[in-house]
């Protein structure tokens, strides 16, 4: 039950800047609608991506909500320009897309004004989802998994491209206020402030969002019968040709078969290199 006895409504939440993002945001779709569940899949997108490559959210009857980039102030904007966040707090670890625009980040802050859902589970466009994951909202705010994809000190960190929230606008506001204090600088975007903003959250199992850097850096914890979300950070896999491609060529088909509506056994994919 919802607050006042209504009934709950949950929905899945996606974001969607570009075209790039909304065919992520497909394979993600797809992905969901074969779990079964019943909870809304929404897809949050700004003016600038053209309605042709919205079309194939709409024919998989996602709920597209079309919002503007936050109110944030011009020095802020400034700040956070790919330009800049990237010479202040450059990527040593892997490459971001050209088509990744920090900034955009933040718009994922609108799902708290989604308040026509009890529970939200944000899932970034360039993740897909292997098992049904419906038990996430149960789970309370905020709720996230860490941001595992190289060592044991990642566990200190959350991955924000997976979290469980509730929609408030008084949450909304104070976000808002947070966000944008006089030189504030989050040198991972949404990410760096959802971790300031929720010191107490909750850890979801690694499971829910393993990286797909865990792969080649931490091959024991590869666990193909667990994954329940598979979340292709850095590199995107219909990118052509990235510097990882070939060592993550396994988990790129597996993503292009899911977009494709192709079926894949999980059971049938190979083990990642080093592993028996
Ligand atoms: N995003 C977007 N346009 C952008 C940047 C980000 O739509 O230019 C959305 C999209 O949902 C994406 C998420 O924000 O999956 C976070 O960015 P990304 O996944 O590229 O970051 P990473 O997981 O590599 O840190
Ligand atoms: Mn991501």
């Amino acid at each position: 039950m919802g607050q006042g006895g209504a009934p709950a409504r949950t929905a899945f939440v996606t974001l969607v800047t570009n075209a790039d993002y909304a065919m992520g945001a497909v394979a993600l779709a797809r992905s969901l609608l074969k779990t079964g569940t019943t909870a809304d899949i929404v897809v949050l997108h700004t003016g600038a991506v053209d309605s042709q490559a919205l079309a194939p959210l709409v024919t998989l009857g996602c709920r597209l909500v079309e919002v503007a980039h936050l109110p944030l102030s011009e020095p802020f904007n400034e700040r956070h320009a790919r330009r800049n966040l990237h010479g202040a707090a450059p990527f040593t670890k892997g490459r971001k897309p050209d088509f990744h625009t920090p900034l955009d980040n933040f718009c994922k802050l609108r799902l708290w004004q989604l308040t026509e859902y009890t529970r939200c589970v944000f899932i970034d466009a360039d993740a897909i989802v292997l098992k049904n994951i419906d038990r996430l909202f149960d789970y309370p705010e905020f709720s996230a998994a860490p941001n595992v994809y190289e060592s044991l000190a990642d566990f200190h960190r959350l991955n924000s491209g997976v979290f469980v929230a509730r929609p408030s606008l008084a949450t909304f506001e104070a976000m808002l206020v947070a966000l944008d204090e006089p030189d504030r600088f989050w040198r991972r975007t949404d990410q760096s402030f959802l971790e300031t903003f929720f010191p107490e959250w909750h850890g979801l199992p690694v499971f829910m969002n393993m990286l797909q850097y865990v792969w080649f850096n931490l091959p024991d914890l590869w666990d193909w019968k667990s994954i329940a979300i598979l979340h292709y950070q850095y590199e995107k896999p219909w990118e052509r040709d990235h510097p990882k491609s070939s060592e993550l060529k396994p988990l790129i088909d597996l993503w292009h078969d899911v977009y494709a509506g192709r079926d894949v056994d999980p059971a049938s994919l190979p083990q990642p290199p080093g592993r028996p």
